[in-house]
């Protein structure tokens, strides 16, 4: 990718209504994303990368854990929604409309009905399940205070699954698969984070779990023990109008060490069901005497656009983004200084471009006519690992310099580099 023909259209600054949290301010600022209207984005080609870097490590664990990939409609009718009786219950975060013919319909902010409808038509026995669906697919929910850029959206992109199962120990047994899978998810993207209890019934077991990644301006208060892995949504050891500072120092629930404040950015949600959905929608499967049995299910949710601006949550100084290396957009920024002047900048340039994009690298070339000042300036505001300057060091000594995002700096020989980066 040249820099001078790519679609990176940087900001020197944002409204401060956009400045709220510094991911959001930084992504516009980096020219990853732009505002449509409140809560809905576009995402740029920058933006893209990154979104669809996280997808695909989704993607990827999500079938490693043995799940099937689909589409649904993002549109869906009110008749399902009337017999998971949700139509009414659900509140304006259901976006609803009508037709030409005034039939009734809405934008999925999630996807039970459909998926349960589906299932029930298409699978019969028990000996068919388990089985657990998901898509990766772009959610509709007309939030009452869209904020904080893609954090809180009303357009974003979100993973779901839905798991069947004709008994709760299956079901049991695949919400621990997807936990675990989870965790992969975040590790592999390099994320520091927690799983948080997150319904009260659930303190001590684990219908509901929620992932949090742990950032200052996270919207929720988690209570950790500083001992153990035991996090807990702090409001769920709340009395009323007790304030949060209150527990800190209190004996962590699980008798492990004493608790911590910590603010979490809700990531990932993984769900036990139970029969909820297939009991309103008779959703059944034969058991191995004939019987027809309702069956357990499961949901589990990853905010995938969300994730995007956690880890710059997580990840960023007073010059931009630092992207962990699993998402980052590009990991080599080579940069041109004075190559109008030092013809074998430019072709020395494109040979390392080449060379380095072929051996699997993803790299952008910064080639605009320029001073380092200024792209030095924006490598590090769009966050990318390492830059390597082609300038008047290799002018003279026939060496570039490498520098890496937290500020170090080596010159190095063209034919080192790669030992180097
Ligand atoms: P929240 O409490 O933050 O509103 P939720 O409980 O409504 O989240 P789920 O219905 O469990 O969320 O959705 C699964 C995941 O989708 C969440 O864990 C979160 O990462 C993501 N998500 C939910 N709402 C939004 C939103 N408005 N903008 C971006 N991501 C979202
Ligand atoms: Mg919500």
């Amino acid at each position: 990718m040249f820099w001078s023909n790519y679609f990176i259209p940087t900001l020197k600054d944002t409204a401060s209504e956009d400045a709220q949290v510094i991911s959001n301010s930084l992504m516009l600022k980096s020219g990853m994303i732009r505002k449509n209207a409140s809560g809905i984005y576009t995402w740029l080609p920058l933006g893209l990368r990154v979104l669809n870097k996280v997808e695909n490590i989704v993607r990827e664990e999500m079938n490693n854990a043995g799940a099937h990939e689909v589409l649904m409609p993002m549109v869906q009718p009110k008749d399902l929604w009337n017999e998971s009786k949700r139509w009414d219950k659900f509140g304006p975060e259901l976006l609803r409309f009508k037709d030409r013919h005034d039939r009734d319909f809405c934008l999925g902010p999630t996807h039970e009905e459909v998926i349960t409808d589906l299932i029930k038509n298409n699978v019969k026995s028990y000996k068919e399940l388990p089985l657990n669906i998901y898509q990766i697919q772009t959610k509709f929910r007309d939030e009452i205070r869209p904020r904080y850029g893609v954090m809180r959206s009303r357009e974003f992109l979100m993973k779901d699954s839905y798991s069947f199962h004709l008994s709760e120990e299956s079901l049991e047994e695949t919400y621990q698969i997807m936990r675990n899978a989870y965790s992969k998810i975040f590790e592999r993207i390099g994320l520091d984070f927690k799983i948080v209890k997150a319904d009260s019934g659930a303190i001590g077991g684990d219908k509901s779990e929620e992932f949090h990644v742990l950032a200052e301006n996270g919207e929720d208060t988690l209570a950790v023990s500083d001992k153990s892995d035991y996090a807990v949504n702090a409001e769920l050891l709340l009395e009323n109008g007790q304030d949060s500072k209150s527990l800190v120092g209190q004996e962590s629930p699980d008798g492990n060490g004493l608790l911590e404040i910590t603010k979490g950015i809700e990531v990932g949600h993984i769900f036990q069901l139970g029969k909820l959905y297939s009991e309103n929608m008779n959703a059944t499967v034969l058991d191995d005497s004939g019987k027809a049995k309702n069956m357990h299910m499961g949901c589990y949710g990853i905010g995938i656009s969300r994730i995007v601006a956690a880890a710059i949550e997580q990840n960023f100084d007073d010059k931009g983004i630092i992207w962990p290396k699993s998402i980052s957009p590009f990991d080599l920024n080579i940069i041109t200084i004075g190559a109008d002047k030092d013809k074998n900048i430019e072709a020395s340039s494109r040979k390392l471009y080449k060379e380095l994009t072929q051996k699997g690298f993803e790299v952008v070339l910064d080639d605009r006519d320029d001073g380092f000042g200024k792209k030095i300036k924006d490598s590090e505001l769009i966050g990318v690992p390492v830059s390597i300057v082609f300038g008047k060091n290799f002018t003279d000594h026939k060496k570039v310099e490498i520098i890496f995002r937290n500020g170090e700096k080596v010159a190095s020989a063209l034919n080192e580099v790669e030992e180097i980066i």
